[in-house]
């Protein structure tokens, strides 16, 4: 067994050779491999277990990988350990050999450490661990003859008298319980055998759930769990932390000190600047860095200045309308958006340079880690996530704009114009016309416009993403959410649910507690997907326009309104997070070691087939989903044959008022604006959609006129904020009965639906009160 990606299979393969079968563990979809060797008479079967970073089994791979060792009990365990990575991969040694197992460690890589500069004392971490330790390169084969030999040695050697689930002492306090608690155990249960009764006191302080439900069954008069629970109080009003926490840090700090007493580095650790300098002497790095710097630094202190000019001569050229839009507004003041940012990124740099040469920062090794101080730093975390969320909108808005006026003309003049023309020459009888035209060309034309909007935003996320700053993002975030007593590997799926809640919920998967699951799958449709942008753009164009001084910077308006708006779909995942967890999930949390992979240039590839694959997603769903309702509601608009097309007297007029009461004190009290969002449960799109067909304007720019008699700037927020927050579209709800059943689906539906009303309603109640309105 060992980390994901210490060379455990190549272990495994050099062990087996060809005689190895693949199938999967029982009842899970995790894949389990099986093979055998013979040495010395013996035969010995080999199983090549999931990857694991600890032991808690919190995960899927976790558990698996536990109960084999534990309930299994197999001879000989193999930890392979990453000899490059030692410290994470003797954290997951050390509860291995707590567990009692007869462990050999492989320390793998051996090929790796010279490069590496380490110098590691085998034979004395041996001694500490009291396990064989035997040096492998399992790539090439070398040192596996020596394991085979070693793990016959072992096994001969058999179950030794001495307590090896001991190594790890956890300092005075804890010691004293463990060993009481320990004699507790074996005076009131009968164990079976192949438990080590240390680890089962150890694992029931550590409040560890498997091993209680395994307990349960055996502690028939209570004792011992309620003496592990009286343990953990106590304890936890000693350290004032988390009892799980405690003995986390004491295993870490007991490897850590093995690392520094037994591992050399001879290499000099490079500093930033040095590793900076290696990867700016890269022409193409080097000169991106200063290009980006100089036209920054242009765009920061003379930007207008630069448009104003450029226009100008476009103008006198005799440029079209068209290409402006795209040459002036999209490029030129796309580029000013992003490079406005580097001489500021350069200066954080300058200061960490500082830092680190001033030697307050320290330990740090590549240039990746040298990254990760700075963007998961315990104070700077946070505001850099957030400033990087508000850059993200602000660029969508920036570039997006622009290029949405263009999509816009396109549909409706050209498109639209089209349209009209073919019809009214093949003498198409009235309804038809109004069908394509205020039905389909209005309906999805409407939402089509925001296509640019949705590409742009998809395109940040896949640089943020393949980067690898999504990792960090939910790294930082993570620590909030367990600092606040919920599950911290959660985050993760919900910073997917940015894209769309639907990938997102399936993400929890990786959660193995199926209540874990539940919880952030109930939280997870807070997260502001895609669908939602082309409503809150519609709306803060008509109400929001112009620009905000905040802390001395003139901000898009726009761009604040919808930035706000995520993080109230943040701020309410959490609150709904905390309440659930303090009534419907009491007690769950566990941390985890996350792992960050090294910070990547992306590629231009791997970027654009990210964003082509979400931003297709949304144009098909328009093409198909989006169109089918379009119509439904324009058929609904135009009947009972003879009404006028759109009024209060047709089908969905009837539809609107009858429901519109319900909406009113939310300030949408209008019956177009009520059927809306009646329909937007099928799929946030279709509130745009359905507007673009109710208000009968083609465009943005006749619906935002339409709006604007309809809803005042409060109002307006209202409504946003009960667009973000109401029940999950059809296809999430769907997903979400696909993967935890009906009654939770018709809860989330119900649930979410009450708590957009209420923020809805202190939002504009609060507003009309305070004279907002
Ligand atoms: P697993 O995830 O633990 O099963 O790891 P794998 O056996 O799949 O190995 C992960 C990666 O490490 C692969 O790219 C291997 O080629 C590489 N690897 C495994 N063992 C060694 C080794 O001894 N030396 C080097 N240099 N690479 C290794
Ligand atoms: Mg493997």
């Amino acid at each position: 067994m060992g980390n994901p990606n210490c060379g455990k299979t190549s272990t495994f393969n050099a062990l087996t050779g060809a005689r190895q079968h693949v199938g999967n563990w029982p009842g899970k979809t995790v894949e389990k491999k099986e093979g055998s060797f013979k040495h010395k008479n013996y035969d010995i079967e080999v199983v090549d277990l999931p990857g694991t970073y600890s032991l808690t089994a919190y995960s899927l791979e976790e558990l698996i990988a536990r109960n084999y060792v534990v309930d299994e009990k197999p001879d000989v365990v193999v930890d392979i350990i990453d000899s490059t990575n030692l410290e994470r991969n003797l954290y997951l040694a050390v509860q291995l050999i707590e567990t009692g197992a007869n462990v050999i460690l492989a320390f793998n890589m051996a090929d790796l450490t010279k490069n590496y500069g380490l110098k590691i004392n085998v034979k004395q971490i041996s001694d500490y661990l009291h396990v064989p330790i035997i040096e492998i390169t399992a790539r090439d084969g070398t040192g596996i003859e020596e394991l085979k030999g070693a793990i016959i040695n072992l096994y001969e050697k058999g179950e030794e008298k001495e307590d090896k689930a001991k190594i790890i002492t956890y300092g005075k306090e804890i010691e004293e319980h463990l060993e009481k608690f320990t004699e507790i155990i074996n005076n009131n249960i009968k164990l079976p055998e192949k438990y080590n009764s240390r680890w089962i006191a150890l694992k029931l302080i550590e409040n560890d759930k498997e091993v209680i439900k395994l307990i349960e069954n055996l502690d028939t008069n209570h004792v011992v769990l309620k003496e592990a629970e009286r343990i953990r109080k106590h304890l936890t009003d000693i350290f004032g932390e988390d009892i799980d926490t405690v003995i986390a840090d004491a295993r870490y700090g007991f490897i850590h000190g093995i690392i520094v007493e037994n591992v050399e580095k001879k290499e000099k650790k490079e500093s930033f600047v040095d590793q900076a300098k290696k990867t700016l002497s890269k022409p193409v790095y080097g000169a991106t860095l200063a290009a980006g710097t100089i036209i920054g630094l242009m765009f920061l202190f003379a930007g207008g200045g630069i448009m104003e000019s450029l226009s100008e001569f476009l103008e006198t050229a005799g440029a079209p309308e068209w290409l402006m839009l795209i040459l002036v507004d999209t490029i030129v003041v796309g580029i000013g958006a992003i490079t406005i940012y580097i001489p500021f990124v350069v200066l954080i740099f300058l200061i960490y340079a500082l830092l680190e040469s001033s030697r307050m920062i320290k330990g740090a090794d590549t240039l990746s880690d040298h990254l990760d101080r700075i963007t998961t730093n315990r104070a700077l975390g946070i505001p850099i996530f957030l400033l990087l969320m508000f850059i993200t909108f602000n660029l969508t808005f920036e570039i997006g704009a622009p290029l949405s006026d263009v999509t816009d003309w396109f549909i409706v003049d050209v498109i639209g114009g089209a349209v009209e023309g073919i019809l009214t020459s093949a003498n198409a009888p009235d309804w038809l016309l109004s069908l394509a035209l205020d039905g389909i060309v209005a309906g999805v034309g409407s939402v089509l416009v925001f296509v640019p909007f949705i590409f742009m935003i998809f395109l940040i996320i896949a640089i943020l993403e393949d980067t690898g700053y999504l990792a960090r993002a939910a790294f930082v975030m993570d620590k909030v959410m367990h600092k606040i007593g919920l599950h911290g590997k959660s985050f993760i799926p919900m910073l997917l649910g940015f894209g769309c809640n639907v990938p997102a919920i399936m993400a929890t998967r990786v959660l193995e507690n199926e209540r874990d699951r539940i919880l952030t799958i109930l939280i997870n449709p807070f997260m502001s997907c895609g669908a939602r942008l082309p409503v809150y753009i519609l709306f803060t164009a008509a109400f929001f326009t112009g620009t905000t001084m905040v802390f001395g910077f003139s901000l898009n308006t726009e761009t604040i309104v919808i930035y706000s708006l995520y993080l109230l779909g943040i701020s309410v995942a959490i609150i709904m997070g905390l309440i659930f967890k303090n009534t419907l999930f009491k007690g769950l949390s566990s941390p985890f070691v996350m792992e960050l992979p090294p910070y990547r240039m992306p590629t231009l590839t791997g970027v654009a087939i990210h964003t082509w694959e979400r931003g297709w997603v949304f144009i098909k769903k328009a093409g198909t989903v989006i169109f089918a309702i379009v119509v439904l509601i324009w058929f609904l608009a135009a009947l009972p044959a003879g009404v006028e097309y759109g009024s209060e007297d047709s089908y969905i007029g009837g539809i609107g008022k009858t429901i519109s009461f319900v909406f009113t004190p939310i300030g949408a009290g209008d019956w177009q604006s009520s059927v809306s969002l009646f329909f937007g449960f099928l799929a946030k799109e279709v509130v745009v959609g359905s507007m673009g067909v109710l208000y009968g304007i083609n465009g943005e720019t006749g619906l935002t006129e339409a709006l604007q008699s309809t809803f005042t700037p409060l109002s307006a927020y209202a409504f946003l904020v009960f667009v973000l927050l109401y029940a999950p579209c059809m296809v999430a709800v769907a997903t979400i009965k696909r993967e935890i059943g009906w009654k939770w689906a018709i809860f989330a539906v119900f649930y979410t639906t009450a708590v957009a009303y209420i923020v809805a309603l202190i939002v504009y109640q609060g507003g009309l009160l305070i004279g907002l309105g």
